[in-house]
């Protein structure tokens, strides 16, 4: 059964459509990419998913949702601008995020201390966010997405503002967190989409041009990067 299934997604700004007929659907425990050159729409969609905006037109159907339940509590979304407060250390941090997503304040400090030490940021658990490398940054605003226990992890360019170490470091702890949690991320970059997703979207001008398996696409991929100009 599926976790999340889209069906005919589509998003009109003005006269720009940004999101055209898009539908698709994974199930749970997969790592899926979105993957598309600047502009094509990877944004939007993840926004509509996440309950950010509203689709012109289209379904969001999610399994896990229960009747009248608000889907945020079942995705942990990471934008792909985070707003840190930098004078405050990853751990105060994450107690707001916690009061913040309704945690009692045992709970915000037991779950800090767990994703504080699940992205490796324990040691610097009472450092001011301003001196953490962006790579740290990253590691934090994903402790922050998980901090109510989502069923989704929704990651909008998680690597691509990061130096080679915190690309580095946030892909690892992809591939590892796959296995504890379904993600869906967004990227431009082909090589970061292949090493750690299960499945592609390959999103063009708002639209879904290939979607499958790398082994499945590599084939068609080569004619997708010399038209659609990916990395
Ligand atoms: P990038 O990696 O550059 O962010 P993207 O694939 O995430 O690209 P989107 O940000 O979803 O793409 O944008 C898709 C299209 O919709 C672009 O042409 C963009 O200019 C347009 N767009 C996005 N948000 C808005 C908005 N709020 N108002 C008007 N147009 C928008």
């Amino acid at each position: 059964m599926s976790l999340l299934s889209a069906n005919g997604l589509t998003k009109i700004y003005d006269h720009h459509t940004a999101v055209n007929d898009v539908s698709f659907q994974f199930g749970a425990g997969k790592c899926i990419a979105l993957i598309g050159p600047n502009g094509a729409g990877k944004t939007t969609t993840l926004r509509m998913l996440s309950g950010l905006i509203k689709p012109t037109s289209g379904t969001i159907h999610y399994a896990a949702k229960k009747k009248n339940a608000d889907i945020r509590g079942l995705i942990g979304y990471l934008p792909q601008h985070p707003v840190f407060f930098k004078w405050m250390s990853g751990k105060e941090f994450l107690m707001y995020a916690g009061r913040l997503a309704h945690l009692s304040k045992e709970e915000a400090h037991k779950r800090s201390e767990q994703l504080l030490d699940r992205v490796g940021l324990s040691d610097a658990a009472n450092k001011k966010i301003g001196k953490y490398s962006g790579g740290m940054k990253q590691r934090l605003g994903i402790a922050q997405a998980l901090i109510h226990q989502p069923k989704l992890l929704m990651l909008d360019e998680p690597v691509s503002s990061l130096d080679p170490i915190g690309r580095r470091e946030i892909l690892t702890l992809l591939e590892e967190l796959k296995q504890e949690i379904t993600v869906l991320f967004s990227t431009h970059i082909l090589s970061d989409a292949d090493e750690v997703s299960d499945e592609l979207l390959l999103l063009h001008e708002g639209s879904i041009v290939e979607s499958g398996s790398m082994s499945d696409l590599r084939e068609k991929y080569q004619t997708a990067k010399i038209e659609l100009g990916f990395e």
